[in-house]
C-alpha cells in the first residue's frame, strides 16, 4: 500500500520541533495580554464571498491562492487565506462594533494554494492584531510598537521597519492615474505578471518582485509627492510617534501591501536572515474595509506575522531543547505499578512534570531511560517498596537515595503554585 503523506505546502510540526512554536505563541499572547488586546476565534471555514468582498478580486490571494469548494449544500466555502476579513465580519456579525472600538488578536492557520518554499507554506500560521474603530496616529504607532516589541522579546535581531503612505482614497485614486500613464508609455519593458496587473491592480506593481520591474520603477511618479497636506500630516505623525520610542524605521515609498483595503500607513518587518521570504510581519491601516463588508465606516489598523519565518529565525539564533521531567516513576509489579500511577498523578495536581514509564521493563533499563530523560529525580517501587510503603527516591546527579512514604514525598518538590 502507498505510503499516506501530508499534502504538499502542509508540515506535521513534530514534538522535538514544537519548543520554538509554543515560546512563540506564549510570547505572542503574553504581549496581548499585556497591551489589553483581547483573543478572537473565528471560524477556518467562511464563505468564498467573504473574501472575493474583502479582500478583492484582483489580488493574488483571491484570484490565484484559496483553497474554495463547493460544499454538500452548495455553498461556496473557502479556508481563509488571511484573518483580517473574519475578523471584521465576526465583529460586525457580533455587533462588537457598537460596544466602542476594539482591540483584538487572533492566531492560527492560514491557507494559500502558493508554490511552497522555506517559509512559504499552504498552510501556514499567523499571529495578527486589529484595532478597529480607531483613527488616531497614536494608534498606528501603539499598533506598531507591539509587534515590534514582540519581535525583540523573541530575541529577533537584524530586523528593519520599512514604513510608507498609501495615503487617503482620493490620493490613491490620482496617483493611481498618474502611475497608469507612466507605466502605459514603458508597458514593454514590464515583466508579464506587472502587465496583467496594469489592467487589474496596478499599484501592486511597484511591489514586483522581478529585478528588471523594480529598477524601471526608480524612476516612476513617487507615491508621498501626491499625497494630500492632510495625508502628509498624519504620516508625519505616525513616523514622529516612532522616533519618539526610538523605533528605528526607513521610508520605502514602493511598499504597498497586497490587499485592496489598505489607505495611510503600511508597514512591513523584514529579515535579512530568511532570503527570498524576508517578510515577517505586515500590515497597515484599512479604513475601507468594515463598510466593505456591510457595517458602518470603521478606522481599523492592523497586521499579521508569519509564524512559520519566525520560527525558522528562532531556530537560527538558539537551540531549543524539550523540558525535563520534575521526577521519572520507575515501577515494577502490579502493586507497584498502582502505587506510582497515583503518586504520578498527586504530584501532577500539585503542579510537577511527572513521567511515568509503562513498560514493565527491568529496573535497570527503566533506569536508563530516567538518566536519558534528565529528570534531576526517580522514584523507584518494586514489589518490597510496594509492599513496605517505603518509597526509593534517587537524586540521579549524586545517585544517592532515601526512603520516603507517599504522603512525604511532595515535600521534596518546590511548590510550582
Ligand atoms: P508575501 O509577499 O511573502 O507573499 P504577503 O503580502 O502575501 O507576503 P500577508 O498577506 O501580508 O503576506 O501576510 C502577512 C505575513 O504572513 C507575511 O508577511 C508572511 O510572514 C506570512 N505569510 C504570508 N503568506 C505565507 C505563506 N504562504 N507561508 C508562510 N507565511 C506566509
Ligand atoms: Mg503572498
Amino acid at each position: 500500500m502507498n505510503q499516506l503523506q501530508t499534502l504538499r505546502g502542509m508540515a506535521d510540526q513534530l514534538p522535538m520541533g514544537i519548543n520554538g512554536w509554543q515560546q512563540l505563541e506564549a510570547i505572542g499572547r503574553e504581549h496581548m495580554r499585556r497591551a489589553c488586546v483581547a483573543e478572537i476565534r473565528t471560524p477556518l471555514l467562511e464563505a468564498t464571498e467573504l473574501f472575493a468582498r474583502g479582500i478583492g478580486a484582483a489580488t493574488d490571494v483571491v484570484g490565484k491562492e484559496m483553497y474554495t469548494f463547493i460544499d454538500r449544500g452548495e455553498r461556496s466555502c473557502t479556508l481563509r487565506p488571511e484573518g483580517t476579513a473574519g475578523v471584521v465580519r465576526a465583529a460586525i456579525q457580533n455587533g462588537l462594533l457598537s460596544q466602542g472600538p476594539q482591540k483584538l488578536w487572533y492566531s492560527g492557520a492560514m491557507f494559500r494554494y502558493e508554490r511552497p518554499q522555506a517559509g512559504r507554506m499552504r498552510q501556514f500560521h499567523q499571529l495578527g492584531l486589529e484595532f478597529l474603530g480607531f483613527n488616531e496616529p497614536r494608534s498606528d504607532v501603539e499598533a506598531i510598537v507591539i509587534a515590534w516589541d514582540l519581535l525583540m522579546d523573541l530575541g529577533l535581531k537584524e530586523l528593519k521597519l520599512e514604513l510608507n503612505s498609501l495615503g487617503s482614497k482620493e490620493d490613491r485614486l490620482n496617483y493611481r492615474n498618474q502611475l497608469v500613464n507612466w507605466l502605459e508609455q514603458h508597458q514593454n519593458q514590464l515583466d508579464p505578471d506587472s502587465q496583467e496587473r496594469l489592467q487589474t491592480n496596478p499599484l501592486r506593481i511597484l511591489d514586483s518582485k522581478n529585478p528588471n520591474t523594480q529598477e524601471l520603477l526608480k524612476t516612476a511618479p513617487d507615491l508621498l509627492a501626491a499625497l494630500c497636506p492632510e495625508s502628509l500630516e498624519r504620516f508625519e505623525q505616525v513616523q514622529q510617534g516612532l522616533t519618539a520610542l526610538q523605533i528605528p524605521y526607513q521610508l520605502n515609498p514602493r511598499l504597498v501591501r497586497g490587499l485592496d483595503y489598505y489607505g495611510h500607513t503600511a508597514f512591513e518587518i523584514t529579515s535579512s536572515a530568511l532570503g527570498a521570504q524576508a517578510t515577517v510581519c505586515g500590515g497597515g491601516r484599512y479604513n475601507g474595509l468594515v463598510e466593505q463588508l456591510g457595517g458602518a465606516p470603521t478606522a481599523c489598523i492592523g497586521w499579521a506575522m508569519g509564524l512559520e519565518r519566525l520560527v525558522l529565525l528562532m531556530q537560527n539564533q538558539s537551540s531549543t531543547t524539550a523540558a525535563a521531567p520534575d521526577l521519572y516513576v520507575i515501577s515494577q509489579g502490579e502493586k507497584a505499578e498502582a502505587i506510582a500511577i497515583n503518586a504520578a498523578r498527586e504530584l501532577r495536581q500539585k503542579g510537577h512534570r511527572v513521567e511515568l514509564d509503562h513498560s514493565g521493563a527491568g529496573f535497570a533499563k527503566q533506569m536508563k531511560r530516567a538518566l536519558k530523560s534528565a529528570a534531576p529525580l526517580a522514584l523507584l517501587i518494586g514489589e518490597a517498596e510496594a509492599s513496605s510503603g517505603q518509597l526509593q527516591l534517587k537524586n540521579l546527579q549524586t545517585n544517592s537515595s532515601e526512603l520516603v512514604e507517599l504522603h512525604q514525598l511532595l515535600s521534596f518538590f518546590s511548590p510550582t503554585r
